[in-house]
């Protein structure tokens, strides 16, 4: 008899059972604002990382339909076959100018940004050292990339310097050390101690990448990263970054040097085998950039500190970044508490294993610069008084 595989209705079960069960829902958007059609009621999403509403902002909308009409819909090709146009080039300049590094190199998206270049950077032979809490994307391309990954606690300086330490002492010469994190958590919203792990990766001769995903845009001199408030740029060797957060639209991208761009082109897969961005997004890209380092993105900015200051006063919190996360432990309480909330109005994810750690399930809140005041004090009063 032919043995029988696991059907995919017990995996959905087993799921079930263990509140792991995930659904899309469709919602619609309504006006420019947060406010949410979710079925037959209206809401106000807390969920949305569109942080400073230049989803629909209308300098970009308007620059994404005229690219659209002056370079077509779609790019056609792979970058190095000919899906390069005008716009993929001055993108990547601009992105670089923005960064202060040499070069940029843009990819279809974050996720295959941190998967095409940990994959392409390290080999057998290579050690990657990551923060426990990086993203699933940090990791899998870690993976994919076949080196050797050792896992510090999070923001465990003295854990990161043993693994550090341990790896000068394994690594062959030509073999590279890279080490991982994100400037902003995107469940904590908390912030890595990058001065400190800029100075152990001095130390000990690695490559330090960091994912400003959740920074970018939102902190430092014209939303340049965390990086660029500490005036630490210069010493991290990859910085990553999305354009479907802070900017609005949807994309990735790594600013460095052009001699570790030059080798991703040469070598990422997830580059190399993916049609190129649409043309249209490199250019509305370019205007949402320029919008977020000048004096609109400053104003947006000091609107979304604003609201992040009222909300983190209401409950006794000081803010790190434009997300605030409500730990609640179980499964159970994080689904019930965000049934609550929705009950009241208010869109807010609950947050399940495996994109958290189990036991640490969580609500979490993300604010916008479109958001209005008093959406943001009814959410705080909702938080304040939640019976879970
Ligand atoms: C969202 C996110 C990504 C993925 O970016 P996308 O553009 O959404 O694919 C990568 N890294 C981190 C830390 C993120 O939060």
């Amino acid at each position: 008899m032919v043995p029988m595989a696991r059907s995919p209705a017990s995996e959905l079960e087993a799921l079930a059972v263990a509140g792991l069960h995930r659904q899309l829902r469709q919602w619609e958007r309504c006006g420019t604002g947060l406010q949410a059609r979710l079925g037959d009621r209206m809401v106000v999403n807390f969920s949305s990382n569109d942080y400073l509403g230049l989803a629909s902002h209308p300098s970009i909308t308007a620059a994404f339909s005229e690219a659209v009409n002056r370079w077509g819909a779609g790019s056609g090709a792979s970058r190095l076959v000919c899906g390069t146009m005008a716009p993929h080039t001055a993108l990547e300049e601009d992105l670089a100018q923005f960064k202060g590094t040499e070069s940029a190199l843009s990819f279809s998206s974050g996720y295959t940004a941190a998967v095409g270049t940990l994959s392409a950077l390290l080999q057998p032979g290579d050690i990657v050292i990551l923060d426990k809490l990086c993203h699933a994307s940090l990791i899998d391309g870690a993976r994919l990339s076949g080196a050797e990954i050792r896992v510090f606690p999070h923001n465990d300086l003295d854990q990161l310097e043993k693994r550090l330490a341990w790896a000068s002492g394994k690594v062959s010469a030509a073999g590279r050390i890279l080490v991982v994190t994100e400037s902003v958590f995107s469940m904590d919203g908390d912030r890595a101690p990058l001065a400190d792990i800029i100075r152990a990766k001095h130390k000990y001769g690695a490559l330090l990448l960091v994912d400003e995903a959740h920074a970018f845009g939102i902190l430092g001199p014209g939303g340049r990263g965390l990086a660029a408030e500490l005036g630490l740029a210069d010493h991290v060797d990859l910085q990553l970054g999305t354009l479907s957060k802070a900017a609005g639209l949807s994309g990735g991208f790594v600013a460095a040097s052009r001699d570790l761009c030059d080798l991703l082109v040469n070598r990422s897969r997830a580059f190399i085998y993916s049609t190129a961005p649409a043309p249209a997004l490199a250019e509305a890209a370019r205007t949402s950039l320029s919008l977020l380092a000048g004096a609109e993105g400053d104003q947006l900015r000091s609107r979304l500190w604003h609201h992040l200051d009222s909300l983190c006063n209401a409950l006794g919190r000081t803010p790190e970044s434009a997300i605030f996360p409500v730990i609640l432990g179980s499964n159970e309480r994080a689904l019930a508490a965000a049934a609550g909330l929705l009950e009241k109005g208010f869109l807010v994810p609950a947050i399940r294993y495996p994109t958290v750690p189990r036991g640490s399930a969580r609500l979490r809140v993300t604010l916008s610069a479109a958001h209005e005041a008093s959406d943001v004090s009814a959410l705080a009063a909702a938080l304040a008084s939640r019976a879970d």
